[in-house]
């Protein structure tokens, strides 16, 4: 049983140093417990916050301990009525071959599904996050405006999507010449926008000729900057992430604008509500996941995933999710169907 364990918290960045790759034995269960096999394992940025001992909504990985994360598993062995060998689950697994889990907290995945990575993405935890956070908190309106950053990513090509069934116009910021082709060749965005480029607030302001009715905030700081002039009022700005801070160890450069941006929410009435998916919304899991899965079995959903082989490449995987290296869902295949 080979697990990743929080070797050191990391400084900015973490490096592959604070990641400790050990052997143990497989565990045995108990009565009512069953035995998981991982197969697909998840990473995901809130992976940074566990990494870290800063007061957060969820507890830190311990040092010594296994690194957490959602898993598509099969079960491997079962005392449990409820599951029988070879069931799929998705399970908080963590960063491991196996783990064992009493069946409370696992949700089975219909074994007909043709890609069972698709429950760590897009009808898994990131879905969920992009539906419920652009349509509850963003309220979007046909006609209306949508910007959305981290755009290619897992969450970003779902809401800038779901945003053009809505029926409004989208405008993403991704990393790169090549992330920002596909969201407008593939994922039917109106524009795209580098946040590489020298010139990102004027290219967004002439992009969003109307202003900007919602923006889903996934990465604050430069992007954020371009994105907050050009907010209409009553805007919505669903706070879902701000990955561009996540290795931060000091305060962003320049003046304190804390009390221009309350005044522009004042004046402007804008919205601006953070959320935490399983927290907020874990009990509309089943509301998302079927209007998620027509859309997406009518085509009108399209998905993009990168998978890493083994589990030994995880560390380095993650270490590039927080510095724009992957492209789509980010996912590692630890071991075979
Ligand atoms: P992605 O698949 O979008 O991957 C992360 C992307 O963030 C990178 O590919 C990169 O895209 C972008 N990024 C990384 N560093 C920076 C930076 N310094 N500046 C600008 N962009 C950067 O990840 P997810 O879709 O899984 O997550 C997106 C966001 O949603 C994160 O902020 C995450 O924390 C948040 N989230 C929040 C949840 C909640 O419950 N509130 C639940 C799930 C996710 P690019 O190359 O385009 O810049």
């Amino acid at each position: 049983n080979r697990q990743f364990l929080l070797a050191s918290r990391p400084v900015g960045a973490p490096v592959r140093a604070d990641f400790n790759l050990v052997e143990t034995a497989v565990p045995a269960i108990k009565e009512g417990e069953v035995l998981l096999r991982s197969v697909y394992l998840s990473l995901d940025p809130y992976m940074r916050g566990r990494m870290s001992d800063a007061k957060s909504y969820a507890p830190a990985v311990e040092l010594g301990e296994p690194l957490v994360g959602g898993a598509v598993c099969r079960i491997e062995q079962s005392h449990n009525p409820d599951f029988v060998v070879g069931d799929w689950v998705v399970a908080f697994a963590g960063w491991q071959d196996y783990a064992v889990s009493d069946g409370q907290s696992l949700l089975k995945i219909d074994a007909s599904l043709a890609h069972h990575s698709y429950a760590l993405g897009v009808l898994g935890m990131p879905g969920l996050t992009a539906y419920m956070g652009l349509l509850d908190i963003g309220q979007p309106q046909a006609g209306e405006t949508v910007v959305v950053a981290a755009a290619t990513g897992a969450v970003g090509s779902l809401v800038g999507q779901i945003a053009k069934l809505k029926g409004c116009k989208v405008v993403g910021i991704a990393g790169g010449a090549e992330k920002c082709r596909y969201a407008v060749e593939q994922l039917g965005f109106d524009f795209c926008l580098d946040h590489k480029s020298e010139n990102l607030a004027e290219q967004l302001s002439k992009a969003c000729d109307n202003g900007i009715d919602v923006y889903f905030e996934s990465v604050g700081g430069k992007v954020f900057d371009a994105v907050f002039p050009l907010l209409n009022t009553k805007a919505r700005i669903p706070v879902c992430g701000l990955i561009s801070q996540y290795n931060a160890t000091e305060l962003p450069e320049g003046p304190d604008r804390l009390s221009m941006l309350m005044g522009t929410l004042l004046v402007k009435r804008i919205k601006a509500q953070g959320f935490i998916v399983f927290d907020d919304y874990g009990d509309r899991y089943n509301e998302f996941s079927e209007a998620m899965g027509e859309w997406l079995s009518d085509g009108k959903i399209k998905y993009k995933e990168q998978i890493v082989d083994g589990l030994e490449n995880a560390p380095s995987a993650f270490i590039g999710l927080l510095q724009g290296e992957n492209f789509g869902k980010l996912i590692v295949r630890v071991g075979p169907d």
